[in-house]
């Protein structure tokens, strides 16, 4: 498990006290690096007041315009969520996700992604992330403070972190099923870049529907980030991408007339 390659990023933060406050939480549990997207104001003397001595913190945050930007290089990331949604994301509870980011984290860097206080994360912003993280609480009263959440998923990571230490004393007997990433995790980076192939081959092939895309793509990335593929596995996508968008074309070629096809009608 290592901690420094994890990141807090808050999405949109509203109150700069919080920003403040999730500082000192992520300094408590040896956290250190925060992003920012699009914060409402910041720098501010007021998260430097709740920030308390943890302004280290603070004056390391990496501030960017898009959620996108700050996940980029992340081969795992986690959306904290109190909400029910639409469509379910697979969920897990602190405990279970500070496992999967210890066994993450030594390999790549890992991001807890927590929305703006009013309006939590947005089903956009969801799309970003490989898992939601849900704080169990009371069920008619289930949204925490920001920087309370960010100390509960935190505190986890941190008791992850001293178990690992200290059964790194152990011999390791091997018994975990773990896979091992051909070439490594992909980023979401590299994600991104897939999902922009898949869009435009999907509309190549007349399945998808730009001006009508339900909530296709919203599935289809839920999908693909829950698989969490590894480079080999993308490289393996985009060429069956590229040959469908070569078939494609020369099905056109032959009847340029033809329209229609199957379509995604039912998603
Ligand atoms: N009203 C918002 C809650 C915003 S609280 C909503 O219904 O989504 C601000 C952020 O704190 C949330 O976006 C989430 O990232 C985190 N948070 C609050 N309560 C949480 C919980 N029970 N589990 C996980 N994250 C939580």
């Amino acid at each position: 498990m290592e901690l420094n390659n994890i990141r807090v990023v808050l999405v949109n933060t509203s109150h700069p006290g919080n920003i403040g406050g999730v500082a000192r939480a992520m300094m408590n549990m040896c956290l250190k690096h925060l992003y920012l997207v699009s914060p409402h104001r910041f720098p501010s003397e007021k998260a430097r007041a709740r920030a308390s001595g943890a302004v280290g913190v603070l004056n390391n945050a990496v501030v960017v315009d898009s959620l996108a930007e700050a996940v980029a290089d992340c081969g795992l990331v986690f959306g904290a969520s109190a909400r029910e949604r639409s469509i379910d994301w697979p969920s897990v509870e602190p405990r279970q996700c500070a496992a999967q980011v210890a066994e993450a984290s030594p390999g790549t860097p890992v991001a807890l992604v927590f929305g703006n206080e009013t309006a939590g994360l947005s089903n956009a912003e969801l799309a970003h992330c490989n898992y939601l993280v849900h704080i169990p609480a009371n069920p008619d009263y289930s949204s925490l403070n920001l920087a309370a959440a960010v100390q509960v998923v935190a505190y986890e990571m941190y008791l992850a972190w001293r178990e690992a230490a200290d059964s790194a004393a152990v011999p390791h007997t091997g018994t975990t099923a773990s896979m091992a990433p051909e070439k490594g995790w992909a980023s979401m980076a590299d994600l991104e870049g897939f999902y922009t192939h898949l869009t435009e081959t999907l509309t190549a092939l007349e399945f998808y529907d730009p001006d009508n895309p339900r909530q296709l793509m919203h599935r289809l990335r839920r999908l693909f980030n829950r698989a969490r593929l590894d480079r080999m596995e993308v490289n393996i996508l985009r060429g069956i991408l590229t040959a469908a968008q070569k078939a494609a074309a020369s099905r056109n070629q032959a009847s340029p007339a033809r329209r229609g096809g199957q379509g995604a009608d039912t998603v």
